[in-house]
């Protein structure tokens, strides 16, 4: 993608972030239902539903919540915490409660952030069967009355969990799995920026048309749970992926950190860690896998062992915001959307086109000049790199290496090499050693 286009689908992301981060969303209900429908507008995706209580590998889908109203008020009805002004002020799958309590009852049910005094922390209690409230330490020691009226206004049901997919086909079997998840509430940069880093990934896989060649999956599901389901739905149908990659937390300006799958041999791994090196960025980084973070654990469990890594700005966990009212709006930018984008697509990039060639004239060098790729060599850096990358692409062509082998070989980015590979093809100077992928 050019500078210009990164720019508008920077924009587009961020936008896409804004309009959803209001929702209130958590494992099921109707805040995830409203996101998959934004994301309906942009992808063809279909919804699925999934029932309470249907099996599905170890665990079971779990009730649905809803939650309309909640708040902790002082006895002349002034809310002191208010659902209202931030979803993130109730503890995930609360269960309901309408009561006047004392401080000192009140207080276990209380979260807060000693360290970060002003920030609300976002906490989730999916299988407590108890209720909580988050706040800032601030709010909770302006708090000095003796009784207060608390009331969350949710629901459990047997309901279903929702998830969605969408398949963006191209010639091949092979198959590029692309993960979301979908399951935070007004968090920016730990769910929003995913989703929107995914549809712009679907409009620009949309756009290589005929030069599309692999079969991708793109998944929106609830974190855990979601990718549980989707694996236990479709565990006989995963032989064709050849790659995949979880999306979270890229819409900040730290990083960008490539998580590698569990196997490690995975193109996307050794993709990933290409662009990243090649991004020039000083804080990139590539780590081993490791079975904690994002749904890369389901899908790198041993039972399915897929080639599945993550890729993130700044690590979940790692950063002060994370998990609290601070990722904000403010916290995630379309710039770093962008940039996002660009280092993903260009793995996508490499996973479509990294094939091997043979060089037709591997005697000597073949000569340049008559081809019109001597000429290719001018003043600039530019256009001697590229000269470089045509006499790399010759010299490894023997059949045995592709291009990502020789781009690392040359410590030069896969594109240019991709660029040398084009002119070379169509000088009749390299043929491919196998078309079928
Ligand atoms: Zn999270």
């Amino acid at each position: 993608m050019d500078n210009l286009e990164l720019k508008a689908a920077g924009t587009r992301m961020y936008e896409m972030a804004s309009d959803l981060f209001p929702i209130c969303r958590s494992l099921t209900g109707e805040g995830v239902r409203e996101t998959l429908a934004a994301v309906a507008k942009r992808l063809p995706i279909k919804v699925y539903e999934v029932a309470t209580g249907t099996d599905v590998l170890d665990w079971q889908v779990p009730q649905e919540w809803n939650i309309r109203d909640a708040y902790i008020a002082n006895l002349d009805g002034e809310r002191i915490v208010d659902f209202q002004e931030s979803n993130l002020h109730v503890v995930g799958y609360s269960k309901p409660v309408k009561t006047t309590l004392t401080l000192d009852e009140l207080a276990p049910h209380l979260h807060t952030l000693p360290d970060f005094p002003d920030q609300i922390p976002y906490r989730t209690g999916y299988f407590n069967d108890d209720w909580g409230f988050c706040l800032s330490k601030n709010v909770l020691d302006d708090m000095q009355e003796e009784q207060y009226e608390v009331l969350i206004d949710s629901e459990l049901t047997d309901g279903s969990l929702t998830y969605a997919e969408v398949e963006i086909p191209g010639t091949s079997e092979d198959e590029i799995l692309l993960c979301a998840h979908t399951c935070h509430p007004s968090l920016a940069n730990d769910n929003l920026s995913g989703i929107a880093l995914l549809c712009e990934v679907a409009r620009w896989l949309d756009s290589l048309g005929a030069r599309r060649k692999l079969n991708y999956r793109l998944i929106f599901a609830p974190g855990t749970i979601g990718a549980i389901t989707w694996l236990a739905k479709n565990q006989d149908q995963l032989q064709n992926i050849v790659s995949g990659l979880v999306v979270s937390c890229v819409g900040d300006d730290g990083g960008p950190l490539y998580k590698c799958s569990r196997r490690g041999d995975g193109l996307i791994d050794t993709a990933m860690a290409h662009v990243l090196k090649m991004s020039e960025i000083d804080t990139a980084s590539v780590k081993e896998f490791w079975p904690y973070g994002y749904d890369e654990r389901q899908y790198c469990s041993p039972g399915f062992n897929l080639p599945v890594g993550l890729f993130q700005r700044s690590q979940y966990g790692e950063f002060p915001e994370y998990h609290t009212s601070a990722d904000n709006l403010d916290f995630i930018s379309a710039k770093d959307l962008s940039i996002s984008l660009d280092l993903v697509t260009q793995a996508i990039t490499i996973l479509e086109t990294n094939d091997t060639f043979i060089n037709l004239y591997p005697k000597g060098e073949p000569q340049l000049g008559r081809r019109g790729l001597y000429s290719l060599i001018g003043g600039d850096n530019d256009s001697a790199a590229l000269q470089l990358a045509i006499l790399w692409v010759l010299n490894m062509s023997d059949g045995k290496h592709s291009l990502l082998d020789i781009a690392n070989r040359a410590e030069t980015p896969y594109m240019k090499i991709l660029h040398a590979k084009n002119l070379l093809i169509e000088a009749e100077l390299l043929a491919p050693v196998s078309t079928d992928r």
